[in-house]
Order: C-alpha cells, then structure tokens, then sequence
C-alpha cells in the first residue's frame, strides 16, 4: 500500500489516517444524529432546522463562520434559475425559498487563493410508509449494524455530508493547513429543484470548483442528466356514436401520441448515450404516469391529457427538448394534440475541467483505490453551478438505487473510505491551489 501512495508523502498522511480510523464512531454517529432529524423538505421545516444546526456545530467547531443564507424573496424570485416550487400544486402552495434554512460555512485562508467549494444537501425525500420498511422504526433509526448505516437519507445524501464535515475535522486539526479557501453550502431544497443551493451561490463569495457528495457510489461524475415533466393533451370531435368515425375520439389520438412517444424515448436513449460516462446507461428516459380524459363510454372523447418525465442528455437544452416534443406531434400525419414541457423543467449539466477530478484520483490513489467515471443519471445541483460558471464533480458515498427506497442505507466501509479519499484530496489540493492563485 505505502509504494502507490505517490505525491502524498506518508509520514503526512499516515497521521490523519490513523487518527480517522481512531475517531470513527464520530462519523458514524454524526450520521444517525442527521437521520433523526428526519430533515424532510414536506414539513415544517423544522427537521432541516435541526439537522442545519448540527452542520453548523461541526463547522463552527472547525473554524468556520457560519451563516444562515437570507435574502429577499423578490432577489431569488426573479433569477432565471428559481424553481418556482409554489406552482406546484396544493401540497406546495406555502412553499417560500425562505422556509428552510440553508448555510453558508466559510474558511476563508488568503484573497488571493482560489476557493472550493463543498455542497451537500440536508433535505430527505419523505417517508409515506414506515410499514414498508423491514422494521417500521428503522427509516429514523440510524443505526449501524453489519456493513450498513439504515434510515431516510442514509444514502442520498446525509452520509455524503457527515463524510466531508468528518474529513474536514481531521484535515483541519491536522499541522498542515489548507493553502484555499474552503466554502460548505449545507442547503435545503435539493430534492424540490435547487433553490437553497442557488441562494448560497447567490449570496457569494464565487468558487472557483464545486464539488457535490451526491451518491455516486465513489464514482467520478462530470455530468448530470437534465429532467422535465410534459404533458400531452388531444382532442377529439364529440358527435352521437352512430355517427363516430375511426380516430374521432381524443382517446384514438392520446394512443397515436403513446407510439409516437415510444420513438422519442428511443431518440433521447440514443442522446444520452452518445454523451461522455452514459455509454453504458441503461436508463429509460421516458415514463408515462397518468392519463385522463373521456365523460361517457358512448360519445367519443372530447378531451384527454397524458403526462410523464422525461430526462434528457447533458447537453440538450429545454428548447431542445421542445423542439423534439414539436416534432413528435408535427411528423407526418399532424396529430390532433399538443405536446408541450410542464411543471419541472431541469437542464442538465457538463463540466470539462478536469482540475478536481484528477486530484480525487490522485487522492484515491493513494489509498490504492482506482476510481471509475461515470454520468449522474439524474438532475441535481451540479447545473446552478456550471451555468454560474463554477466547474463541479459529483463524487459522493452510497448508491442512488438506494436514494429515496425503501430500507435505504449506505455502506459503512464506502462512507468511512468516501471521508478517507476527500481528507487525502483537501491536503493535495494546497499544492494545485498554489498553481491556480490569483
Ligand atoms: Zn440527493
């Protein structure tokens, strides 16, 4: 193990990772202690209040100034990259970006210095059905049994948190500290579209590198897919049954539009896997989810709406998509229907340079593990980055199959290694600080 630890000289190394191993049940419990707060984004808030509070514990406790981010409704509300999540129904009509709370750490080292910036999100998807669960207590236990910590968050992504506020500790109470200035964007909202993420932007200072510990299952990912709901409405001619003929119905035509979205999922499958780290995807980009429409079985159908998701690659833009969802309507014969992208509407994400992805080798390396690339199959915070102009990667602890499941866990081993291979990086990333300072 020693002969590949490469740029890293061991007598500097050897020391956080001794004391890592040491401090082990801290990581272990910091990760409990945010799953029961069960900070999910459909309350009150007051879980993401509480879950916020202990980020800000440990960060203040390394050195950190702290900030709970606030800005004017109006400020947030007009920028082009808001997520207008109080247009989404009922469930979301008191939905305010200043409801749950989102912070700013900020170790700031020298003006001239580049900065990072770490991001992790604190908001969980809800849990409807403990039930489910192979112990209803389980999804807010936290516990740790065998390889795996279990509950709501677990996975996607509270462990990615806990891990890099754990490397920071020992990075940080190390004799070498970093030559950068280091931003942590502990946000909410996350799993609603991003608007914490874009306010901590908002607020500034601008980083020069992002780096997101969504669960990639340690993989590099320099890529996020973009993710859009649509919906398709067709209309028929309501005329005495008798007098009906073929294709009148809006239900005929809601089937002619079905096919011809079955060819528009092959084309984005296509899309997706021309681009870099989807060679292998086998998602399916596009998913039905409910259908509407008709009053009586004897009158042909006036009306119907189908809706469903689609993700799209990293580089189609929405007018891309809109362009294809046109053309699905407008080839050869017209359809009596429209088709048009509603409700959410994420772009995705691409991010070339290659200055954190190849220090998280490097720094892998050293712990003689080799790390894979891969694309996000998903949307997240990684676009309000990239369009802001800051480069980001997508490297974080346990898998998205587990994100929002049931039993959701993450791997103990994969968390306490995640922590381990992001310590090794903050040290390494003084040297190629110094290379990029102002
Ligand atoms: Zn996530």
């Amino acid at each position: 193990m020693s002969k590949e630890r490469g740029k890293l000289p061991k007598d500097r190394l050897n020391p956080i990772l001794t004391s890592m191993e040491r401090d082990r049940p801290h990581l272990e419990n910091l990760v409990g202690e945010l799953i029961r707060c069960y900070p999910t984004y459909i309350e009150d808030g007051s879980g993401i209040r509480a879950a916020q509070s202990i980020v800000r514990r440990e960060l203040t406790s390394l050195g950190f100034r702290v900030e709970e981010v606030h800005m004017p409704e109006d400020a947030i509300k007009n920028h082009q990259l808001y997520t207008h999540v109080e247009n989404w129904g009922p469930q979301f009509e008191n939905y305010s970006p200043e409801k749950h709370v989102t912070l700013l750490g900020e170790l700031h080292v020298d003006d001239n210095a580049p900065t990072l910036v770490l991001n992790g999100h604190v908001d969980v998807e809800p849990v409807f059905d403990p039930e489910a669960w192979k112990d209803p207590t389980l999804w807010k236990s936290g516990t740790a049994e065998g390889d795996k910590i279990h509950g709501r968050g677990a996975a996607d992504m509270l462990g990615g948190v806990a891990g890099m506020l754990f490397a920071l500790k020992h990075v940080l109470s190390s004799s070498e500290k970093p030559k950068f200035n280091i931003l942590f964007h502990s946000v909410a909202d996350e799993e609603i579209g991003g608007n914490g993420t874009l306010k901590a932007i908002l607020k500034g200072p601008k980083a020069d590198w992002a780096l997101i510990a969504e669960p990639t299952e340690l993989t590099i990912n320099q890529a996020s897919l973009g993710f859009h709901h649509f919906r398709a409405e067709t209309t028929g001619t309501p005329v005495h049954m008798s007098q009906a003929s073929e294709g009148q119905s809006a239900i005929d035509v809601a089937f002619d539009v079905y096919q011809r979205l079955n060819g528009l999922r092959r084309t984005l499958k296509k899309s997706i896997a021309s681009e870099p780290g989807y060679e292998n995807s086998d998602i399916n980009p596009l998913v039905t989810g409910r259908i509407a429409g008709g009053k009586d079985p004897a009158v042909p159908a006036e009306h119907t709406t189908l809706e469903g998701v689609l993700f799209s690659a990293p580089s189609q833009t929405r007018k891309d998509i809109q362009n294809l969802l046109d053309e699905t309507i407008a080839s050869d014969p017209p359809l009596n229907a429209s088709l048009t992208l509603s409700g959410m509407s994420f772009d995705g994400a691409i991010s070339s340079d290659r200055t954190v992805p190849d220090a998280l080798i490097r720094a892998a390396k050293s712990l003689n593990v080799s790390l894979e690339e891969r694309g996000f199959p998903s949307p997240c915070d990684m676009r309000l980055y990239t369009t802001t102009g800051t480069p980001t990667t997508i490297f974080g602890p346990g898998s998205l199959a587990q994100a929002h499941s049931t039993d959701e866990f993450t791997s103990r081993d994969g968390l306490f290694l995640f922590s381990q291979i992001i310590a090794n990086f903050l040290m390494d990333f003084s040297k190629t600080a110094e290379a990029n300072s102002k």
